[in-house]
């Protein structure tokens, strides 16, 4: 029986969520969204908020709170722009989460307590140039010498790539196996900007996400410690799946924001246009397509919250997080179709929200597992072609909610 009754806890942050969006994110995001760049003041303003750690545990700069506070963040910050929710997927879901429960003591106070508290901003290189859905193509490699290993290659389309301070990356340590394609010579990493040899850059003229950072890393001969490993030898291939846990969990909540705010936009703009003498709600077919939204909003709801009861239980919950992703982000196409179509022509403009939640809600059928990857992920589930087997190590049971 799950109980979707939220504690003071979360609605608090929750609220904290959406008064630094409704502060920050909505007044600018037009501004910020034709520039094609982060609003400078987002980031600072999320780690004032304590958003940046919220559900890390105290002992390591955190506020110990638990999945569903993320999900309804996620949902608010969304709910503003797709560009400050990816924020969270990328430095809390796909950083701070996995480091917690993959990284070494020494490595979390290195590393995890900082960006918890939001003075170290961080995020997940794990896709190259030729390398997205099929993970084990990667190129890039860690060749150890003596204490360090030498990381060269490239990754591509990291969000805030060009933006933080600490990397959580990829790369084949063993070259025979990166010939096999074997997962098990994949090793994750944690490198720092201002390495040597470690450069950034921004990708220009994307679709959506315009008002956030997507760019490419280069490693050209970065010598890494070798205690930035993490976990260990081998370990990268399942590190990067679990981090995916997290980060599409976030991607399905936040894309519930994004089916309220077409749901929000399309009805105030149904009751305010008129069309053969009535409001356009009163016309079937757009009430078809504002049911739609309502229908997509609340079953995807339940499926992310499904998800965060299992995560919060500390149970494997990699077929849940990936269903409750995949239905979020059609549902959140579909809606956003729609609110283009509701508002005509003006829906064609960025005079109206809708055009941008529409070029916005393209990239989750993308990324965290394209929707091709997540359908055949569902099959393969029912199928008793996948099965998951316990993780090596425990999941963290984070909050006490
Ligand atoms: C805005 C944005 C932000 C991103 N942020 C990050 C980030 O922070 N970190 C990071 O590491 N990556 C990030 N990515 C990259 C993203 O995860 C990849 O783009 C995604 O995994 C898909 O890889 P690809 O683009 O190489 O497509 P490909 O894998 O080349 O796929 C191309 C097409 O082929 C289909 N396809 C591939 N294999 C199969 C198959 N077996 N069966 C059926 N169809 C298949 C795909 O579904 C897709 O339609 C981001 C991408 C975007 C757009």
């Amino acid at each position: 029986m799950i109980d979707f009754t939220f504690t003071e806890n979360q609605l608090a942050v929750r609220d904290m969520a959406r008064e630094v969006a409704a502060s920050v994110v909505i007044p600018t995001i037009q501004e910020f969204d034709r520039k094609h760049t982060l609003n400078p003041e987002l980031l600072p303003a999320m780690a004032k908020a304590n958003l940046l750690g919220f559900c890390i545990p105290e002992e390591y700069g955190g506020m110990g709170m638990d999945y569903i506070s993320l999900g309804l963040a996620c949902e608010e910050m969304e709910y503003a722009d797709t560009a400050a929710r990816v924020v969270l997927s990328v430095h809390l879901g796909l950083f701070c989460m996995s480091v917690l429960t993959w990284a070494n003591e020494e490595q979390k106070q290195k590393y995890l307590v900082p960006a918890a508290k939001g003075e170290k901003i961080s995020t997940f290189g794990l896709t190259e140039p030729a390398a997205g859905s099929d993970v084990r193509g990667m190129q890039t490699t860690a060749i150890k010498k003596g204490d360090k290993y030498i990381l060269n290659g490239e990754k591509m389309w990291i969000s805030l790539a060009n933006v933080a301070d600490q990397f959580l990356v990829f790369a084949y340590h063993d070259a025979e196996m990166k010939k096999k394609r074997d997962p098990h010579g994949i090793s994750a990493f944690i490198v720092e900007r201002g390495w040597k040899g470690l450069t950034t850059g921004s990708i220009e003229g994307k679709l959506g996400v315009r008002a956030g950072n997507t760019g490419w890393i280069s490693m050209q001969d970065v010598e890494v410690p070798a205690e930035n490993l993490v976990y260990k030898e081998g370990a990268g291939f399942k590190i990067a799946m679990f981090c995916l846990d997290q980060g599409r969990y976030t991607v399905a909540s936040g894309s519930c924001g994004l089916i309220k705010a077409c749901l929000d936009a399309s009805t105030k703009y149904s009751h305010e246009r008129k069309t053969f003498g009535v409001e356009i709600g009163e016309h079937q077919l757009v009430k078809q397509m504002i049911a739609n939204m309502v229908k997509g909003y609340e079953y995807s709801r339940y499926l992310w919250m499904k998800a965060g009861v299992l995560k919060n239980e500390g149970k494997r919950n990699t077929r849940e997080t990936a269903l409750a992703k995949w239905v979020a982000c059609e549902e959140a196409e579909q809606a956003a179709h729609s609110a283009v179509q509701i508002h005509g022509a003006y829906g064609y403009s960025d005079e109206y929200p809708v055009e941008r939640f529409f070029r916005n809600s393209k990239g989750a059928a993308i990324y965290e597992g394209t929707r091709e990857v997540q359908t055949i992920m569902q099959a393969d589930y029912a199928l008793g072609y996948r099965k998951d087997k316990p993780l090596e190590r425990e999941l963290p049971i984070v909050g006490q909610e």
